[in-house]
């Protein structure tokens, strides 16, 4: 399954991303493990990306795009992946395009988070206190919403005029939401009940 997970910060995406992988035995691709994980390395990748990411801004798209490619011409991910956090921009979107079209593997499906702001806020500040990540300080949080706003939201409509769009509930028990999610994968559950996808 090649799948790609959209949503705004603190719609859950990462936890459902891992329990879609997997589900799929595939690998869970999230771009800002991957950046925050050269941060703490510091490394060069990490050293480009911090600034971006201590501020809420997005990393450019050029830096992005060279290292989700990368990832994803590894041998895990040739049979399918999860990708969680891109893309979030038109720009990297169609890259991603590009490059799957030219192996000849299109994207199987796009899943969007849906959360309304009032809950969206509530758990990052509870993120924020539990996990001290610089950028879920409550200035930090409200611009990368609005960068939600304007760069990833039009990625909704770019992925529901291709047929590829499903939007979930993210609102619920984390378990409501990963049945949500699997439901509405055709191929998720080889046509068995969601509910058994999870254990079996
Ligand atoms: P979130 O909780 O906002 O979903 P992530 O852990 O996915 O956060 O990403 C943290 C930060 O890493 C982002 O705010 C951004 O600075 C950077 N980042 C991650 N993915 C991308 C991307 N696809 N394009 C640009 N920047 C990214």
């Amino acid at each position: 399954m090649r799948i790609v997970l959209l949503g705004p910060p603190g719609a859950g995406k990462g936890t459902q991303a891992a329990r879609v992988a997997c589900r799929f035995d595939a690998p869970h691709v999230a771009t800002g493990d991957i950046f925050r994980a050269n941060v703490a390395e510091g490394t060069e990748l990490g050293r480009a990306a911090q600034e971006y990411m201590d501020r809420g801004d997005l990393v450019p798209d050029d830096v992005v795009i060279a290292m989700v490619m990368e990832r994803l011409a590894e041998r895990d991910c040739q049979s399918g992946f999860v990708l969680d956090g891109f893309p979030r921009t038109v720009n990297q979107a169609e890259a991603l395009d590009r490059q799957l079209v030219k192996l000849g593997t299109p994207l199987e499906a796009a899943l969007s988070f849906d959360v309304t702001e009032e809950e969206l806020l509530r758990r990052l500040a509870g993120r924020a206190a539990a996990q001290h990540r610089a950028d879920d300080a409550e200035q930090t949080i409200r611009h990368r919403l609005e960068v939600f706003a304007i760069k990833t939201r039009p990625l909704i409509d770019y992925y529901r005029h291709r047929r590829l769009l499903t939007m979930v509930d993210g609102v619920g028990r984390v378990d409501e939401v990963t049945l949500r999610i699997l439901g509405g994968l055709p191929s998720a559950n080889g046509g068995r009940d969601p509910a058994l996808a999870l254990v079996g």
